[in-house]
């Protein structure tokens, strides 16, 4: 029997291996285009058919709940590729291209902009829909523009500008609405010596991965920050790291981290956010929101 193309629409496939953190149930279909035009077709059989649909990228900010999701899920990792001008100080690249590549990429071309991307274990799609951001910068201050599919008349892709996403702290207008992000343009600043920005990219990531439980299943940061405090400071006060449901803890490393330290399940994680939030408001007053996305709950 001849194995179905990863491109083509499949049944029941566990969603568990594209996340960070490990758990999830399977996606009722799934695809994983390799083409913009793959995705575009895919998109129109699933509005055609009535079926929920919605993409995903390297899955690195996203809880999957344990019973799966319905209908057609996309996953963006496989539609990679970018274009740049290292003269005119631009970029642009494909939705399921790995941020951290992209941040190298610019950095060997003498383009700055992009240092603080090099620690984030996502795609240029998901940094635009999260408004990622770490070290100082974020995806907001360099964005120009995206390019653009709206299910319900997915034969017609269009550009956004930044200007019109609403970017705010890890927030863009791409939260609550159902678009999907094809591709994404960057302006940087061009004529910087490349060493030195490389220099600096992988000083970036040395310091990230120092601090924080890069080696075990997880999804960065679990909580937004409740600014001006840090949520990872708040918890950490209270005792919290190393506290557990099943395999899902909080990392002794960083509080604002949960780990699955072997066979977690997003039940177990789901019921330890939930204990944590519930700490954090009785002894110290302040309620968290969790940055990562639930799906399928
Ligand atoms: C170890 C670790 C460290 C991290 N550090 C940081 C950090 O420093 N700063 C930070 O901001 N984040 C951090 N994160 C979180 C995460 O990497 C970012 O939020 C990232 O931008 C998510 O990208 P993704 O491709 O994984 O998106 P996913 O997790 O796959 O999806 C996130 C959301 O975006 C939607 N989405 C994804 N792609 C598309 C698309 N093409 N079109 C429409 N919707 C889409 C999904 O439906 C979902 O709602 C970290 C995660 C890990 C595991």
């Amino acid at each position: 029997m001849v194995a179905p193309h990863p491109s083509e629409p499949r049944r029941s496939v566990s969603l568990r291996e594209y996340t960070t953190w490990k758990v999830g149930g399977a996606a009722a279909w799934f695809a994983e285009p390799a083409h913009q035009d793959e995705l575009i077709a895919h998109a129109a059989w699933a509005a055609a058919s009535g079926l929920p649909f919605r993409c995903i990228g390297a899955g690195s900010n996203l809880l999957i709940a344990d019973s799966g999701l319905e209908g057609l899920t996309l996953c963006n990792r496989r539609l990679q590729g970018s274009r740049l001008d290292a003269a005119e100080g631009w970029v642009e690249a494909e939705a399921g291209e790995p941020i951290p590549t992209l941040a190298r990429k610019a950095a060997r071309s003498g383009l700055h902009g992009l240092a603080w991307a090099v620690g984030i274990p996502g795609t240029v799609g998901g940094a635009v829909v999260m408004n990622a951001g770490a070290q100082g910068g974020c995806t907001a201050e360099w964005l120009v523009s995206v390019r653009v599919l709206d299910p319900r008349r997915p034969e017609v892709p269009f550009d956004l500008d930044a200007g019109d996403l609403a970017f705010a702290y890890r927030h863009s207008r791409l939260q609550e609405e159902p678009l999907l992000v094809l591709s994404a343009r960057f302006r940087l600043e061009p004529g910087h010596d490349p060493q030195v920005l490389t220099a600096r990219t992988s000083a970036n990531l040395h310091s990230r991965t120092s601090t924080q439980p890069y080696q075990q299943p997880s999804c960065g940061s679990v909580f937004r920050n409740p600014e001006p405090l840090k949520a990872g400071q708040l918890i950490e006060s209270l005792g919290l790291k190393g506290l557990s449901v099943g395999d899902a803890q909080v990392s002794p490393i960083h509080a604002n981290f949960i780990v699955n330290t072997g066979a977690a399940t997003a039940a177990d994680i789901d019921a330890l956010i939930r204990l944590v939030q519930q700490r954090v408001l009785e002894s110290r007053g302040v309620r968290l929101h969790p940055e990562v996305k639930r799906l399928g709950f």
